[in-house]
């Protein structure tokens, strides 16, 4: 059998509103993939590499960048979508609570998630509010991949050794695991593989 590597190109990425619930803005019924992770994960710099547009999500370094879900429109046929961070250390607890309820409000409300792309620091072992959060997407169900973020910052063998340690503490609680995949926003690796994949479940859909 030949598999068929499914490319997608990414022609137009455009904002197209931010929200702090589902359903605040009125907005077209098209599929939606969303990014999550750790503050300081490199979430905005994964997006602006996988868009090709330096400047598309905000990044940490943004003076007052606000925590909003923000949707950019791609190629006129599906959304991506910016949630805020999670796990914040230094946030007061009301803050905290607020953030929490803008992610969960649109992770159990969104109609139009196909799935969720979890951010994994590469250089760190498995925190706990990742593995916190994970635990809860398999709880209610919510389909998601995993990206492992930052894979410039150490060389071949350690980073190699580094995720093989963050699945391993995975697969102490779950069967198996999600798609999985490696990036760099500074190298642009991972972008291939993860837009791929992307298109292909856009064509089952
Ligand atoms: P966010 O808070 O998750 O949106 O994270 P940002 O995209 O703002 O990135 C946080 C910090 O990590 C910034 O200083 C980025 O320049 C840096 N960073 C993000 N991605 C990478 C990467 O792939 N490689 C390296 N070396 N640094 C990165």
């Amino acid at each position: 059998m030949v598999i068929k590597k499914v490319g997608m190109k990414i022609t137009k990425a455009e904002f197209a509103g931010s929200s702090t619930r589902v359903g605040q803005v009125s907005r077209r019924r098209l599929p939606e993939f969303a990014f999550i992770g750790r503050s300081n994960v490199g979430k905005s710099s994964l997006i602006n590499m996988l868009t090709g547009n330096s400047k598309l999500a905000k990044t940490s370094q943004t003076p007052g960048k606000t925590q909003l879900v923000n949707h950019f429109l791609i190629n006129d046929s599906w959304y991506l979508v910016d949630l805020p961070g999670y796990g914040f250390a230094r946030l007061p607890d009301k803050e905290r609570a607020r953030l929490r309820h803008i992610i969960w409000d649109y992770v159990n409300n969104s109609e139009d998630l196909v799935m969720l792309m979890v951010l994994i620091d590469s250089r760190h072992p498995l925190q706990e509010t990742d593995r916190r959060f994970i635990a809860e997407l398999g709880e209610k169900g919510v389909p998601f991949g995993l990206i492992f973020t930052k894979a410039d910052k150490q060389g071949g063998d350690n980073l190699e050794r580094q995720i093989l340690e963050i699945k391993g503490k995975l697969l102490e609680e779950w069967e198996e695991l999600p798609p999985c995949f490696v990036s760099s926003s500074v190298r642009g690796t991972g972008r291939e593989e993860i837009l791929s994949y992307l298109e292909s479940i856009l064509q089952t859909l």
